[in-house]
């Protein structure tokens, strides 16, 4: 039989509807598992259709974090070939603004060129031609590939290609338990709220893709997975203030990048460790603050028309000191180890930049753990358009 075909007999179930379970159900699917996907809300209620929507060129995390930096750097060429539906590639501008941003300025150009993320400094006046309402303090700048992505319709342009390689998607379908014998799983249990009533389906392979509710979902196969939910405001006002991407050339910190997103400008984001990921709402002190962070890169930002402020949380791998910004955005596949029953992975934190990737990384463990050689081929082949997700096209 051939390594396609035994996939085929594999039946894998995995738990969570956002940009990560998105992914790895259109990997898996294409490498010819038997997949569905269950998750407890509509598609992308969680973290994913909440975030900012800047597409990483890595240039925010390369002096820190530069195995995530390299991962997006990667993934933004990868995005833009296989979903260009989904992208604005506006690139994007790191504004020196004191005397620390230009001390910094050269670590920063050096760690891009390290990640292979290329950054060009450009003068106070060219950037100023590029973005004329940018702050009349920047000293220089530099011009990275960042840009923009859909929130919702990149997931569905992964879940319509999962479809149409028969894969199965199960909304407002909460996993309540993980089953298994003899040390193996066997299915899921999930609560069906269409239909009202706890049902159970049967699976070899239970993958956690919860995104920041991992933790809790690991619990339930009694395996111990820290995660740490940290939350995010962000603010949105009507119309662009700049059509670039605009971040402050830092460390990373609060209240630092300006998205433009379709008719809107978006100044993101503070950071706090929560303990629930649902519920969380925007401290009114938060709103005031951004909008102060933000008329700092582009004056005259908070006196735009205010259109909404909202959190989402991030899934970030590990337990956290100090509030979050100290962990990676990095990613890790947690493989069925001490405790869990054999079949059962998980896959923690990331960006939403890097979901494709996320996705190849499980696939890759699961097919090596399954002796399959059965090549991942989603960096390569042209996602089906998110339109394709409302019709029951499957070819
Ligand atoms: C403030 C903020 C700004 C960000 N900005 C950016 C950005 O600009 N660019 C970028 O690349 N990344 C950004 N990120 C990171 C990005 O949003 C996340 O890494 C990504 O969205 C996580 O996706 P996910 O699929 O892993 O998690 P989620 O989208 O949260 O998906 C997990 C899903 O699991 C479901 N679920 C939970 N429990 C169960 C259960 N028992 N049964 C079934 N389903 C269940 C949830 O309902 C949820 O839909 C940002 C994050 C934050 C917080």
């Amino acid at each position: 039989m051939r390594d396609r075909d035994r996939a085929a007999q594999v039946r894998v179930a995995v738990i969570g509807g956002g940009g990560t379970g998105a992914a790895l159900l259109y990997d898996l699917a294409d490498r010819g598992f038997a997949c569905t996907l269950f998750e407890r809300g509509e598609l992308t209620s969680g973290t994913t259709g909440r975030h900012h929507g800047q597409l990483h060129s890595g240039a925010r995390y390369a002096t820190g974090d530069v195995e995530i930096a390299r991962e997006c750097a990667q993934e933004v060429t990868v995005l833009r070939r296989i979903a260009p539906e989904s992208i604005e590639m506006n690139y994007g501008l790191f504004l020196a603004l004191t005397e620390a941003d230009e001390a910094y300025a050269a670590e920063f150009a050096a760690a891009c060129e390290a990640a292979g993320i290329p950054a060009r400094r450009v003068t106070r006046e060219e950037a100023l031609r590029y973005e004329p309402r940018i702050s009349p303090k920047t000293r220089f700048a530099y011009v990275v590939p960042d840009g923009t992505l859909d929130a919702y319709r990149l997931p569905l342009q992964f879940f319509a290609s999962a479809r149409a390689r028969g894969a199965s998607v199960r909304p407002f379908c909460e996993v309540t338990g993980i089953r298994s014998a003899g040390g193996s799983v066997t299915g899921v249990s999930f609560y069906d709220y269409e239909r009202r009533q706890e049902r159970h389906s049967p699976a070899d392979v239970v993958i956690n893709a919860a995104g920041p509710w991992a933790e809790k979902v690991a619990r339930v196969a009694g395996v111990v997975l820290p995660v740490t939910p940290a939350a995010g405001t962000m603010v949105a006002v009507r119309g662009r203030v700049c059509n670039m991407v605009v971040s402050h050339l830092h460390p990373p910190g609060d209240g630092d990048i300006i998205v433009p997103q379709r008719g809107l400008s978006i100044i993101g984001s503070t950071q706090w460790e929560t303990e629930e990921p649902d519920g969380v709402r925007a401290p009114e002190r938060d709103i005031e603050w951004l909008r102060e962070r933000a008329d700092d890169l582009v004056p005259g930002f908070s006196g735009e028309p205010f259109h909404a402020a909202w959190t989402a949380v991030r899934p970030l791998a590990g337990r956290s000191v100090e509030g979050g910004r100290s962990l990676s955005r990095g990613f890790t596949v947690v493989p069925p180890g001490t405790g869990a029953p054999a079949g059962f992975y998980s896959i923690v934190g990331g960006k939403a930049t890097v979901l494709r990737a996320m996705a190849e990384a499980v696939a890759d463990r699961l097919c090596g753990d399954l002796g399959l050689d059965v090549a991942g081929r989603t960096a390569t082949t042209a996602l089906r358009s998110h339109r394709d997700y409302f019709s029951r096209k499957t070819s």
